[in-house]
């Protein structure tokens, strides 16, 4: 399996994208940076993209994908998400006042993307790959996910704060090779990281108790301007595998 980031910052400014992965070249998970990380080509490749939840710095650019895949796909490209999202982007986004309606468009039944409604729990299988959602603790309905082929799997929780059950799915997850979940904002900042839930460095060290599995854990969603605060602090928890995602970096595995 390869995993790519495509962002993974808190905050968008140059050379700071935000959230989106693409995983063996077919599959996005969240659409920060789709367009700006990705070659037309690459986009035009991508076929299924699982949203966590519905905030614009994980789906903005969406409507831009959806122009410039127009033309380039005989089959739709698969939205899969929550129904609260889903509803989130037929009603604010997709509703032909912010951005032409693509879910009918060229046709209702041959569109440029289609939506997917997902279960938390359910297992789907896609382009090889076994994508496990599950709820997680955000201001709105939001899933991290478990991704998992014959040999390894990783986990990505998304925005979230304190939560219990992608914990308890990591532990029982087998060949897993990579949790990653978010920090937000600095010890500082607890009282906005609390009303936003978010995590700050010290919520994650409690929350990274829970994990009982020896595994490489990868940080993202930091905010830009509050990095050089926050480095120190997650330096502090003295995990002996923690580190920062880059973007544009690889993994396989
Ligand atoms: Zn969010
Ligand atoms: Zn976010």
């Amino acid at each position: 399996m390869e995993l790519k980031v495509l962002g993974c910052s808190g905050g968008e400014a140059e050379g700071e994208r935000l959230t989106g992965f693409l995983v063996n070249g077919r599959i996005a998970i969240d659409a920060g940076s789709l367009t700006l990380a990705l070659r037309l080509s690459e986009q035009i490749a991508i076929r299924h993209i699982f949203l966590t939840h519905s905030h614009l710095d994980h789906i903005c650019t969406l409507p831009f994908f959806t122009k410039n895949i127009f033309g380039h796909v005989e089959v739709p490209v698969e939205i899969h998400a929550l129904p609260q999202t889903l509803d989130a982007l037929r009603r604010h986004l997709f509703n032909d006042e912010l951005w032409p309606d693509f879910s009918v468009i060229p046709s209702p039944d041959k569109p440029i993307i289609r939506y997917s409604e997902i279960t938390p729990g359910e297992i789907y299988e896609v382009e090889g790959l076994r994508i496990t959602p599950v709820m997680v603790n955000h201001l709105v309905p939001c899933v991290g996910y478990r991704v998992e082929d014959d040999h390894s799997a990783f986990i990505f929780t998304s925005d979230t704060a304190e939560t219990d059950g992608i914990y308890t799915l990591a532990n029982a997850t087998k060949n897993l090779k990579f949790f990653i979940t978010e920090a937000s904002f600095p010890n500082e900042q607890t009282r906005l990281a609390e009303a936003s839930k978010h995590l700050t460095p010290a919520k994650l060290g409690g929350e990274l108790r829970k994990l009982k599995q020896g595994v490489a854990v990868g940080i993202y969603h930091l905010t830009p301007g509050e990095r050089p605060i926050m480095l120190p602090q997650l330096e502090a928890l003295q995990h002996p595998d923690l580190r920062l995602l880059n973007q544009d970096e690889r993994y396989e595995w």
